[in-house]
């Protein structure tokens, strides 16, 4: 196995860096740093000064050493906390790319972890999400997967079913007027519970991408209502430029703003009318597809269907008599009049969108395994209803445990962890 190294800090100029090493070189690495060397022991930071080639002394910084299989990757593992100087950090890796290690893949230290069992695959995708999560919100509910809440949920879950399979199976083996009595009964609710919950963890799928990647919030409408003044309002900066004469803002502009927690990427849009001006009518197609991907739309206008992800607003109630319904709510974005029941009415509807799931999903590949495994519970569950024959509903609620292996499982193919690595930054 490869010693790697990297920077685990972002690049640049800060107080202090972190650059880890890990691998069989790593305590023959560190003690080449030192000019005289101290004993190297388990997770005891000790003041180092670092040498290079020349003899000289660089720098100086903490070193602590964590010997596998007690350490983040399960191998000899060291991180050196210098100062924050982009040349010294560089240095310390070509010293270490001199002593035998290489620079490290993107994730590299995670997907060591994974491939020592010290963490499963939804874990390592914990770590990817806590890194990239833009609210607090978020990342407390993402730390509880680190932990491996995930994993010992999906694995009590995949255990009712195997309870219900072995009930199954047993009642297999004897003759049909001997079958348990409600038999199918007893284990459709089962089912139906399980399904439930898994139901449950895909909603709340949506609001921990809400609270980790941002909502995506568009304002839209006709020209002239005051859409670009809104986003300057809630951006509380001038941003798009504002002005009375139509279609004026052509492009997608967008920022993100943090509303009691919750990210938002909030994006002004062309205001829709009927154009012959070419780009015009490109910045009008560009809102329609905005629209349709929105999870929120604030729109500038009566109701017109009952989208439930849209509010619907009257603009300018400073100089205008609003009518006394087809609107959400009334506002003034030039006075700022009713933004803050605004705010409260877009939280209430992003979070009614999401309820707060007890099985929390971190990634994609996450959601489609539940997904699968809720499709597959589904069709035990017509099994049972239609009474057909049980050989095929336990086939079904095998295919269901499947899916829920593949959520955790220790065996995960090479391309599928490509991909899942390849998302993190380098040093972690
Ligand atoms: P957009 O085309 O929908 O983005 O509209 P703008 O934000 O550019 O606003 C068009 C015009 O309406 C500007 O002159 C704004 O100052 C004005 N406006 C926007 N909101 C209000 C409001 O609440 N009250 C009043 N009186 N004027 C407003």
């Amino acid at each position: 196995m490869d010693t790697v190294v990297a920077c685990s800090t972002p690049f640049g100029s800060s107080a202090l860096s972190v650059v880890r090493v890990s691998g069989p070189k790593t305590k023959s690495f560190i003690l080449s740093l030192q000019k005289k060397p101290k004993k190297i022991k388990h997770n005891s930071p000790f003041l180092a000064s670092f040498f290079d080639e020349d003899g000289a002394v660089f720098d100086e910084g903490i070193i602590n050493v964590f010997l596998g299989p007690s350490s983040y990757t399960g191998e000899d593992l060291a991180e050196i906390s210098c100062h924050g100087n982009p040349i010294i950090v560089d240095r310390l890796i070509s010293l270490a790319c001199a002593f035998g290690c290489r620079l490290a893949e993107p994730g590299e230290f995670t997907k060591r972890a994974y491939l020592n069992d010290k963490v499963d695959i939804s874990q390592a995708e914990a770590v990817a999400s806590l890194i990239s999560s833009r609210s607090l919100d978020g990342t407390k509910l993402t730390y509880k997967n680190l932990g491996g809440e995930l994993s010992a949920k999906v694995s009590s879950i995949k255990k009712e079913i195997i309870s219900v399979v072995g009930e199954l199976e047993f009642n297999l083996d004897i003759s049909e007027e001997d079958l348990q009595p409600n038999l199918f009964k007893v284990c459709s609710q089962k089912i139906l519970l399980l399904k439930d919950g898994l139901d449950l963890a895909l909603k709340g799928y949506k609001k921990t991408n809400l609270l980790n990647l941002g909502a995506n919030v568009v304002i839209a409408g006709p020209t002239n209502a005051g859409k670009s003044t809104l986003f300057n309002l809630l951006l509380e900066e001038e941003r798009a430029i504002i002005s009375k004469t139509p279609g004026t803002t052509r492009d997608v502009l967008q920022d993100t703003i943090n509303i009691e927690g919750m990210p938002i990427v909030l994006k002004d849009t062309a205001g829709i009318r009927k154009t012959k001006n070419k780009i015009e009518k490109a910045g009008i197609n560009k809102t329609e597809k905005e629209m349709a991907a929105a999870d929120l739309v604030l729109f500038f206008g009566k109701k017109q269907k009952t989208e439930n992800n849209y509010i619907y607003i009257f603009n300018k109630a400073d100089i205008k008599a609003p009518p006394s319904s087809g609107y959400d709510i009334k506002i003034s974005a030039l006075k700022g009049k009713n933004i803050k029941k605004l705010k409260k009415l877009i939280i209430k509807r992003l979070s009614k969108e999401a309820a707060t799931p007890s099985l929390v999903l971190t990634s994609k590949r996450q959601a489609e395994n539940i997904f699968l495994s809720k499709k597959s519970l589904e069709k035990a569950l017509e099994g049972l209803f239609l009474e057909t024959s049980l050989e095929l509903v336990v086939e079904d609620l095998n295919s269901s445990i499947v899916s829920l292996d593949k959520i955790t499982e220790k065996t995960t193919k090479e391309d599928i962890l490509s991909s899942i690595f390849s998302s993190f930054c380098v040093g972690k």
